[in-house]
Formats: C-alpha cells, sequence, structure tokens
C-alpha cells in the first residue's frame, strides 16, 4: 500500500534523499566506512558542512552580511538563545504571538528579561495572523518576534510583515523553503530541520552579521551565537548525519526548481485539501480564516469529536497517516510540507469527500 505521510514533524523527505542516503550509507565516497563514523574535521565532512551552508544561502538569495549556523537543540533552543544573546538588561523583546509555538518563545523569553506582546491573535484560539498594522512595538524594542506559519493552528503570514527600525526574528521552522521570501526583511531566522529540511537534530539559524554584533559577549560559549559562527558551526561535535541529509534535501529542493517550484507545488497541494473542506457544505470547519489559511498544516473540525476519530482511522486504513490534530487543539490537521508528493494531497481529498458523503 502506498503511504501518504501527513506527520507534522518529523515528517516526510523526499524519496530520492532516503535512497541516496540508503546508497551511501556503509560506504560514503569510496572511504569504506559511513558518513556516521566518520570525524566532523575530517575533509568530507568540511565539503559537507561548507556544501549545505552554500545551498542554503543560495536558495534564499542571502548576502554575505549573513551567516548560516547549524546547532543543536531545535526550535525550542533558540527560543532561549535569542533572549539570551540580544535581550539585554535595559531593554525589551517584542514578541507577535499568532499561535502555541508563539507562545513558548514569549514564555522562555520571560524567564530572560522583559518583554511585552507587540499584537496577538490569541483570541479565539489563534484562527487568524494579527494584520501588520495591529502590531504596536515597545520603544526601542531589543528585536520583534515572529512565527512565520504556526503549525499547530494552522496559521501562516501570506509574507514576512515589514516592520521598520527593530531587528525581527522569525522562527520558521515549518514553512521554511517553502516559498520565496524577502530574508532582508529578517535580523535572525531560524528553523529546526525536521519539518522541511530534513531529519530532527539540526537546527538552521541564518544571522545578520551586524544583528549578531550586538550579542552579549558574557554568555556560556555554547549559549553565544558568535562561538558557533566563529568556528563555522563546528564548535563541537555537530549532528553529522542531519548535516549531510538537510544538504541533500537543498540539492533535491535545487533539483526541482527552487523556491519558486516550491511555492508553486505547495500552492497546488493545499488548495487540493482547502477545497474538499470548502465544497463539504460545512461538514469540514477549517480552523483558520481563510486570509490566514496556512499551505503547510492544514487544520478542521468535523461535527464532533467521534467523527474525527473515526476519520483518522479509516484514512490510516487507505495509508494516509499523521492526521490528528495536536494534542492540545484536537480535530485534523493535514501537514503539507514540501516532501509531500501532490498525490498524496489528491488521495486525501477525495478520502475526504467520500467521508462527507457517507457522514454528512
Ligand atoms: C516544531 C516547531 C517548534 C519546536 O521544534 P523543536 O525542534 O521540537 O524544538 C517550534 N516552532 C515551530 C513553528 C515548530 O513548528
Amino acid at each position: 500500500m502506498t503511504i501518504h505521510n501527513f506527520n507534522p514533524g518529523p515528517a516526510v523527505l523526499p524519496r530520492a534523499v532516503l535512497e541516496r542516503a540508503q546508497a551511501e550509507l556503509l560506504d560514503y565516497q569510496g572511504r569504506g566506512m559511513s558518513i556516521l563514523e566518520m570525524s566532523h574535521r575530517s575533509k568530507e565532512y568540511e565539503a559537507i558542512n561548507a556544501r549545505a551552508e552554500a545551498r542554503f544561502k543560495a536558495l534564499l538569495g542571502l548576502s554575505d552580511d549573513y551567516r548560516v549556523l547549524f546547532m543543536q537543540g531545535g526550535a525550542s533552543t533558540q527560543f532561549a538563545l535569542v533572549p539570551l544573546n540580544f535581550l539585554v538588561p535595559g531593554k525589551v523583546a517584542d514578541y507577535v504571538v499568532s499561535g502555541s509555538w508563539g507562545e513558548k518563545a514569549l514564555e522562555e523569553a520571560r524567564r530572560v528579561g522583559r518583554t511585552a506582546v507587540a499584537a496577538s491573535s490569541a483570541e479565539g484560539n489563534y484562527r487568524r495572523v494579527p494584520a501588520p498594522a495591529e502590531i504596536r512595538l515597545s520603544e526601542e524594542p531589543a528585536y520583534v518576534h515572529i512565527t512565520t506559519n504556526e503549525t499547530i493552528q494552522g496559521v501562516q503570514w501570506a509574507d514576512i510583515p515589514a516592520i521598520e527600525g527593530v531587528p525581527v526574528v522569525a522562527d520558521m521552522s515549518s514553512d521554511i523553503m517553502a516559498r520565496p521570501f524577502d530574508a532582508s526583511r529578517l535580523a535572525l531566522f531560524y528553523a529546526g530541520a525536521q519539518k522541511n529540511l530534513g531529519p530532527a537534530g539540526v537546527t538552521v539559524v541564518a544571522i545578520n552579521q551586524g544583528f549578531m554584533q550586538q550579542a552579549r559577549a558574557d554568555l556560556p560559549a555554547i549559549f553565544s551565537y558568535k562561538t558557533h559562527a566563529k568556528n563555522n558551526s563546528l564548535y563541537n561535535t555537530p549532528p553529522v548525519f542531519a548535516v549531510y541529509m538537510l544538504d541533500l534535501v537543498l540539492e533535491w529542493i535545487e533539483a526541482l526548481g527552487g523556491l519558486s517550484a516550491m511555492a508553486e507545488r505547495n500552492a497546488r497541494k493545499a488548495a487540493l485539501v482547502y477545497a474538499a473542506i470548502d465544497r463539504s457544505g460545512g461538514f469540514y470547519r477549517g480552523h483558520a480564516e481563510p486570509g490566514s489559511r496556512s499551505q503547510m498544516n492544514a487544520t478542521f473540525r468535523l461535527p464532533d469529536e467521534s467523527l474525527e476519530k473515526r476519520f483518522v482511522s479509516e484514512a490510516q486504513a487507505e495509508g494516509m497517516v499523521g492526521l490528528a490534530g495536536h494534542r492540545s487543539v484536537g480535530g485534523i490537521r493535514a501537514s503539507l510540507y514540501n516532501a509531500l508528493e501532490e498525490q498524496s494531497c489528491l488521495a486525501l481529498a477525495q478520502f475526504m469527500d467520500a467521508f462527507a458523503a457517507k457522514h454528512g
């Protein structure tokens, strides 16, 4: 049976990437051993590290004003490192909160220093992202933090909001590389790899060098962005296999035509699923307001929880896995990351039509 993998993360990876990793697993480039078994100081790994950084920058059109770091501890570690590095005494960090991950980021910053909520769409449990005009900044904030796609509620900014005069920091864990965006609007952005970029274990951080200079210098070395930049992400042992996989995923994105090709592919995929919601006559109720719908995570409810359970188990029986909503919100969530094929969205939309016809 074909498996259609709608897992929210760790998530589906490109088949071609997995096959390549399998083919190279026992003997990496004729060395007679796996990349898993080599020093991170080997020329083989140094090449992977450099190539992954170069590909990441090329795909996003990032200038040399930015450094790209491969770090560990997931996006959750970035929730703490951003304020530790930049929320200096006397300053306030502003947070735009559009869902559960933004709340978590704010919670961590509160442990470090003074924070303010610059905008929130909590009312109605995050059915939309705030409008850029709703954002109210503090006087001289250290930075303003946004979450470009809220993976749990399924709401996404249509575009990176242009916020002038303050460094903008973005958690892009669940929509990085899904479409082109203006990275020059961001002073720092980060993404755990396990949604759109590769396996769990590596977190990519892109940081403007001028912004990095403002980071405090009195942190333990391992918590300091400067340390990782100075050491080319090789300060301590990196997650070599995760970075190797990341490089292969970036190569796969390049081969498919880069971010504009990803954007077209993702728009087509999401349209298939949202159309099934919209033509169901109210049987499926989308969580997000149409203008804030996420192309990465489509979230919706059915008339009652027993039907939702049935939906998940009947879908599973047809090979569609990972559709249960996050435990904190319930309902259904279909995660449609880059590597998910269009045929999986087609299969889901057909299943949704048939399920609604049977139970509606
Ligand atoms: C998954 C996710 C996180 C958490 O990532 P971890 O790697 O588990 O720390 C944070 N932010 C967003 C937007 C996410 O989707």
